[in-house]
């Protein structure tokens, strides 16, 4: 199964990636936590990307582009990905489409998950992540057995940089203006699977899985 997540920040894609992966053992590309994988490591990369992310802005396609190229061609990749947080741009997309080709594959689903604007920022804004594994937490709608602590390693609990409030506003007008034509842009290829993304975490991942097998 090659499928890629779309969706507003704080729409669930992470979250969802978590079932999904398992469900059809395959692996979860998730360009944002490269990218975070990059600024802890103090890698030049990371360096670069770190500007925009904390501006809450696209980090340019040339540093993102051959970075995704480079992980589809990992061997795990033979049997399938989930791509979460890439394409972001149509430059993106048409570059995805160019390596697929290139490899002779294609795309299978690109599942849309909508979830209204206002509910976006009490998601984001509440949103905690592993320090360790990176498991997603919400201190509201998704809270860790005990507070701070990850229930899946036992490792530390953060706030991501950019999300906090002043950021988001940011992030949402960036994905409304630069990412949301790629729901079109994939409508065209009639490729998007639509998802209710306001329902509960295991209801939202139950139509999902239920949709991409066909039942
Ligand atoms: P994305 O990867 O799209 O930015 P996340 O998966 O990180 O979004 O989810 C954003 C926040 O919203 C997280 O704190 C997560 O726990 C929470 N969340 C995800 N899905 C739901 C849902 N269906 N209902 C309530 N909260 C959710
Ligand atoms: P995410 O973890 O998907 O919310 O991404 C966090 C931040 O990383 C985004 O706000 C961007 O600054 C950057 N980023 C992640 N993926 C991409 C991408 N495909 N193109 C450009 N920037 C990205």
């Amino acid at each position: 199964m090659r499928l890629i997540l779309l969706g507003p920040p704080g729409a669930g894609k992470g979250t969802q990636a978590e079932g999904i992966k398992k469900e059809f053992n395959i692996p979860h590309i998730s360009t944002g936590d490269i990218f975070r994988e990059n600024i802890k490591n103090n890698t030049e990369l990371g360096k670069k990307a770190q500007e925009y992310m904390n501006k809450g802005l696209l980090v340019p396609d040339e540093l993102v582009v051959d970075l995704v190229k480079d992980r589809l061609s990992k061997d795990d990749c033979k049997k399938g990905f989930l791509l979460d947080g890439f394409p972001r741009t149509i430059e993106q997309a048409k570059a995805l489409d160019k390596e697929l080709e290139k490899m002779n594959q294609k795309l299978d689903k690109a599942v849309n998950i909508r979830v209204s604007e206002d509910v976006l920022v009490e998601r984001i804004v509440g949103r905690r992540i592993c320090k360790d594994c990176k498991a997603t937490y919400h201190i509201k709608f998704n809270p860790p057995k005990k507070e701070g602590i990850c229930d899946k390693c036992g490792g530390e609990l953060y706030q991501r940089d950019d999300d906090k409030e002043e950021t988001v506003q940011n992030r949402i007008k960036v994905y409304n203006e630069q990412t949301q034509p790629l729901i079109d842009y994939y409508g065209k290829k009639d490729l998007i699977l639509d998802i209710n993304g306001e329902q509960e975490i295991k209801k939202v991942l139950e139509d999902i899985i239920n949709n991409l097998k066909g039942e």
